[in-house]
């Protein structure tokens, strides 16, 4: 990827549909669809809620499925699961046209980019890093971070999502890391700050350089809890964006912090060429604290080396699918032993809910397999992968990417209450049969009813619930209408 910064510009007619893109994602504050009730109660304030009559979705091994049942919260927690529960001294949701799962882990965002919606969509992969690191990044100051992380949150939540991973590479400041955090803490999503390096695509001209040290003081000062709403990760280059030395070094400052560490690794033609995978299972740096995003181009006996050493790999289909990136390696991953997390990656062109992204992943993967049999001549009698199972990438696999699958990822009892609610009836569709392909063929963010984290709705009957909500549509417009105009106008 070359750094010519004088390759782009894009002119006020092509900023304007991009403009367009910012109001959709700031209009999610009010969102509500028009098929939904009219009459609402208010968000439950109580400590014990029942949550009654649903088709649950627990997306536990062990009692996986609930055709009506209850869920009991008790003081944020799941206190029990089961056909039919009395709780007289609980507060009840009546959810008997919901089906209740666990809130989806959205495992890889950069939240960062939340209000410049809509710019990318015809963008490959050296024409974003060119345009976003090399363009826009530099210009990011604290309060755009703020704003646009805060928001990102707000969308996400809106879609079901109750734990966000954010790869942050656009702190170009010590302020930029903590009013990032500051949104991460007020927007009552659960999440995982993933500290990265500055948005400068410069920062990456020295492969050899170290990760930023100033994380080491966000890890002491702000984020020192590994029980807190908010945790701390490392997102670091690895192996692709600098020297297997410096990512040694890199990995070594996640494991003294005592943090999760990340990296994108093994796209488009680098991939195949760096070997990621190899020189980290070489080098003995593989193990259940790292996660590998994207991972197109390893091969089969590098997914095992990874999938065997308890590590992780994030798959963002539709990012890749688009920007020259490679297949995700769904497929991959599953022959190996494991399962893929999914993140929804960029919002410059992808939208916030993680259904889109496992219905891609899941299509896309039953399509290469049923295409293998087609080049033998034969028919696929049965399909390769349930919708079941994506769900499972969106939730469980997730949870165990970020390192929290004892905390959440499903339904059990003793778990966060982190649960979604989505309607039964997609609108003009009437009641889908089977509640997993509700969920993951027919729902939306409008369908997203209510959602609670720790067991405090922050969606509710439709509605975002936090009060930091209101007021955010202007400064956010005028935030990504001055980076557009700064990082790719002006150039
Ligand atoms: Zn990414």
């Amino acid at each position: 990827m070359n750094n010519d910064r004088h390759l782009f510009s894009l002119n006020r007619r092509q900023i304007l549909p991009a403009l367009a893109g910012v109001a959709v994602l700031a209009g999610v504050q009010g969102a509500r669809s028009a098929d939904q009730p009219t009459q609402s109660r208010p968000a439950p304030t109580r400590d014990d809620i029942l949550i009654r009559g649903a088709s649950i979705l627990t997306m536990d091994p062990q009692n996986p499925i609930f055709e009506r049942g209850d869920i009991l919260i008790r003081s944020g927690r799941i206190a029990a699961v089961d056909h039919s529960i009395d709780a007289p001294d609980a507060e009840v949701i009546d959810a008997s046209d919901l089906i209740a799962l666990p809130g989806f882990v959205n495992a890889h965002i950069h939240l960062w980019q939340s209000a410049m919606a809509g710019i990318a969509g015809d963008w490959s992969l050296d024409q974003y890093v060119q345009r976003i690191l090399g363009g826009i990044g530099p210009h990011i100051s604290a309060e755009d971070l703020y704003l646009a992380n805060l928001a990102g949150c707000f969308e996400q939540v809106s879609a079901g999502t109750t734990t966000v991973f954010d790869y942050c590479h656009a702190i170009n400041t010590p302020a930029h890391a903590d009013r990032a955090v500051d949104a991460l803490l007020e927007s009552g999503v659960r999440s995982v700050f993933g500290y990265g390096p500055p948005g400068d695509w410069d920062w990456y001209a020295d492969p050899n350089r170290d990760h930023p040290e100033d994380a080491a003081r966000l890890r002491k000062e702000r984020l020192s809890s590994d029980s807190g709403l908010v945790r701390m990760a490392l997102a670091i280059r690895g192996p692709d964006e600098s020297t297997l030395p410096a990512t040694t070094r890199d990995i070594a400052m996640a494991r003294r912090l005592g943090v999760i560490v990340t990296m994108h690794t093994g796209w488009g033609t680098v991939g195949p060429k760096n070997k990621a995978a190899r020189q980290l299972a070489d080098a003995g740096l593989l193990g259940p604290d790292i996660n590998l995003v994207h991972a197109n181009s390893f091969t089969a006996s590098e997914y095992k080396a990874v999938v065997d050493s308890g590590a992780t790999i994030t798959v963002t289909p539709e990012v890749e699918m688009q920007m020259g990136m490679g297949f995700p390696a769904t497929g991959h991953v599953r022959l190996a032993g494991g399962r893929p997390a999914v993140g929804t990656d960029i919002p410059t062109n992808v939208g916030p809910d993680m259904t889109t992204q496992i219905r891609i992943a899941l299509q896309m993967q039953r399509a290469l397999d049923n295409d293998r049999l087609l080049r033998e001549g034969q028919d696929p009698k049965e399909l390769t992968i349930t919708v079941h199972e994506a769900l499972e990438w969106a939730t469980m696999a997730g949870a165990r990417a970020l390192g929290l699958d004892r905390e959440i990822g499903s339904i059990t009892k003793g778990k966060a209450a982190d649960i979604q609610l989505i309607r039964k009836s997609p609108r003009d569709l009437g009641q889908a049969q089977n509640p997993a392909e509700s969920v993951v063929f027919y729902s939306t963010a409008a369908q997203v009813e209510s959602v609670f984290v720790n067991g405090k709705a922050q969606k509710w009957q439709g509605r975002l619930v936090n009060s930091a909500a209101h007021g955010l549509r202007d400064r956010l417009l005028q935030s990504g209408q001055r980076l557009i105009e700064q990082g790719l106008e002006k150039k």
